[in-house]
């Protein structure tokens, strides 16, 4: 199903910021009737606005300003724009808030669902869209993941729209109700933009906001701030192990009623990280009626997001997982535990605190090979411990060396958990793994031949 073309007729919007969400989010916008200017600050960027109205906003008559989750409107200093709309009393909104209003506006009662958390939205979105697929429920995933909320088909009455929510987004909401929401867990993040701790965490229980009776709230319970705010909502508690209402013993995932499926058998959802997000993922589709088989098959047949532990091969034996979205250590952490003995492809630009959280795991490093600009602060630290590696400089070179030595015998494994940011030498942690992936697979044919 369509937008009616004149869904939003006679409004007037403002999009600032035209990356990759909002450029589309301005075209729909125009395609579903409404009247809209575009700008950004970015000469470049404007240049792709190819046939919108390219302007500074006026705030006058304006009904709302969307702007790109990366424009600060509070910290650490509000845009000029925002700035300016804040003090006209025009709302900020996010486009998720929007697609709402034009999904309510066509007539549909389909269901939305929210998922934050520090880490593991883009999983858990992405598990819960697979789980209610496979039970044969009309459903479409997105926001801060893949495609943006605007860009989401128009779903009937007993369609679910699956969304995974940033604290940016989440500050962006006006009328947007979550059927179920979930906040998965806390840690220190994006600091600069909510000033503090309480203030990240009190974007992210906005997620709950204007529930009503009947509605959904699911908060796991493995940090203390999100134990707090469970203990505070008196929500559906979800844990990698037990003491909550969905938790995981073990590999067992489970509830009140009894075992639902072993996590053994989901091969893409190794870790007790996983476990976690199994847990939210099962309460909510139990919440939306999908039967404790179809939640079972749905985690078993879940095929994983790219460059979250994707095994993209294996050659003479030897596995290659790219992990390239870890992007400090304690994402790399997650990925570690699930391996005895690796051979580790880290570096780029290194985060505070660099690799010092995972020295418990050091001895399962048979070797490290190092690329990118901060390569001499982890081999520091691989130093002072005595983890054999090696400074290689670019990624091609250390794929190729981690091949080699484990198929010489150092390890049956080939993990690329950079535990860094990719930008000194990629455009996104997606490239850095893209050409992993591309390599594993040239080496592949090469060793094939
Ligand atoms: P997000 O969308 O929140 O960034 P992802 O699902 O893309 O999260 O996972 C990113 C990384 O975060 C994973 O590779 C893993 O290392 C880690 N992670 C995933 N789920 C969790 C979780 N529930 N708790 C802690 N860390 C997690």
């Amino acid at each position: 199903m369509n937008f009616p073309a004149d869904l939003f007729a006679g409004l007037r919007f403002a999009v600032v910021g035209l990356g990759k969400n909002g450029l589309p989010v301005a075209r729909r916008l125009v395609a579903m009737g409404a009247m809209v200017t575009v700008w950004d600050d970015n000469k470049t960027a404007r240049a792709a606005a190819i046939g919108l109205d390219v302007r500074m906003p006026m705030m006058a008559g304006l009904d709302a300003l969307i702007l790109s989750p990366g424009i600060p409107h509070y910290l650490p200093r509000a845009h000029p724009i925002a700035a300016a709309a804040i003090a006209a009393g025009v709302p900020i909104l996010s486009d998720v808030e929007l697609l709402y209003r034009a999904v309510r506006r066509a007539g549909s009662k389909a269901r939305f669902v929210g998922i934050t958390g520090t880490n593991g939205k883009s999983t858990t979105t992405a598990l819960l869209a697979h789980i209610v697929a496979g039970a044969g429920r009309p459903v479409a995933a997105g926001g801060n993941l893949g495609i943006a909320a605007l860009d989401l088909p128009l779903l009937g009455d007993d369609g679910i729209y699956m969304i995974e929510m940033s604290s940016y987004m989440l500050e962006r909401l006006a009328t947007l109700r979550f059927t179920a929401a979930v906040m998965l867990n806390l840690s220190p993040d994006h600091l600069d933009r909510h000033g503090d701790m309480a203030g990240y965490a009190r974007a992210k229980r906005a997620i709950f906001d204007r529930q009503a009776d009947g509605d959904l709230a699911v908060v796991g319970i493995e940090d203390e701030m999100s134990r707090a705010m469970a203990a505070e909502l008196g929500a559906v508690t979800i844990a990698g192990q037990a003491l909550a209402d969905v938790w995981a013993d073990g590999t067992m995932l489970q509830d009140k009623a009894g075992i639902i499926v072993d996590l053994a058998t989901a091969h893409a959802l190794p870790g007790a990280h996983n476990a976690q997000n199994a847990a939210a993922a099962a309460a909510v589709a139990r919440h939306l009626g999908i039967s404790r088989a179809d939640i079972a098959a749905g985690i078993i047949t879940y095929p994983g997001l790219p460059h979250r532990q994707e095994h993209v091969g294996t050659i003479a034996g030897v596995r290659f997982i790219n992990d390239s979205k870890a992007t400090n250590a304690d994402s790399t952490a997650r990925a570690m535990v699930c391996y005895d003995r690796f051979v580790l492809i880290a570096g780029g630009q290194s985060k505070e605190g660099g690799i010092e959280p995972l020295t418990h795991y050091f001895p399962r490093i048979a070797l490290a090979l190092l690329i990118g600009r901060d390569a001499p602060i982890l081999a520091a630290t691989f130093a002072e411990h005595g983890v054999p590696y090696r400074d290689v400089g670019t990624l091609a070179a250390a794929t190729e060396q981690a091949w080699q030595a484990a198929r010489d015998g150092a390890a049956p494994v080939v993990l690329l958990s950079p535990a860094c940011a990719s930008w000194d030498q990629f455009t996104g942690f997606d490239q850095r793994g893209d050409m992993f992936r591309d390599q594993v697979k040239a080496i592949a044919l090469r060793e094939a031949a």
